[in-house]
């Protein structure tokens, strides 16, 4: 049974990366690791509620988890990108980093209004990203019906940040 292995034990802390101070939880080790990807993936696919008509991934690392998660469902996969990287008509939103502004996008016509979506995204942080994804969707008329994240930095407070969305996190670091 894959739900069986400890995938856990297979996300890295790097201190100081990408600056002095931050420890960086580095998923690159459970990625390479079949047996746990296949139980993160699993385990995903549980916290989705019925009736979800899309997954939404977030560049980089939402795309990798918001992709297989998608084929495991059977869903499509609809993508929240950096900007300047969707080549048709989109819609933009911005959001602040702790220094400067950053911002993402999404096609005009990925969503219709009444749309049920989970947004996707490897970790949840401060909830800036989550919460600019969710701004996007809604401008398109969907719903959200939960932000699913492998990793939770419970001690950021993103929660905070997504005050009116289900919140849902595999493994919660307090
Ligand atoms: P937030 O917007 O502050 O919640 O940051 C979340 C975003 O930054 C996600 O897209 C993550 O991929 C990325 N991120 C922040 N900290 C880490 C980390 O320690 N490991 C992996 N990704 C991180």
């Amino acid at each position: 049974e894959p739900d069986e292995i400890c995938w856990q034990a297979l996300i890295r802390d790097v201190p100081d990366f990408p600056k002095p101070g931050i420890v960086f939880k580095d998923i690159t080790p459970m990625l390479a690791n079949g047996p746990a990807f296949s139980a993160v993936i699993s385990q995903m696919a549980e916290r989705v509620g019925p009736d979800v008509d899309a997954i939404v991934g977030v560049e980089s690392r939402g795309f990798i988890f918001g992709a297989a998660l998608a084929f495991k469902l059977g869903l499509g996969l609809v993508t929240v990108r950096k900007p300047g990287k969707l080549p048709a008509d989109i819609h933009s939103v911005e959001y602040e980093l702790e220094y400067g502004v950053d911002r993402l996008e999404i096609h005009r016509d990925a969503l219709s209004r009444g749309h049920k979506v989970v947004i996707v995204d490897d970790l949840l942080a401060t909830g800036g990203t989550a919460a600019a994804t969710v701004e996007l969707v809604r401008k398109l008329g969907a719903d959200v019906e939960s932000c699913l994240f492998a990793i939770e930095l419970a001690f950021l407070d993103g929660r905070g940040a997504l005050e009116d969305v289900r919140v849902e996190s595999l493994l919660s670091f307090k």
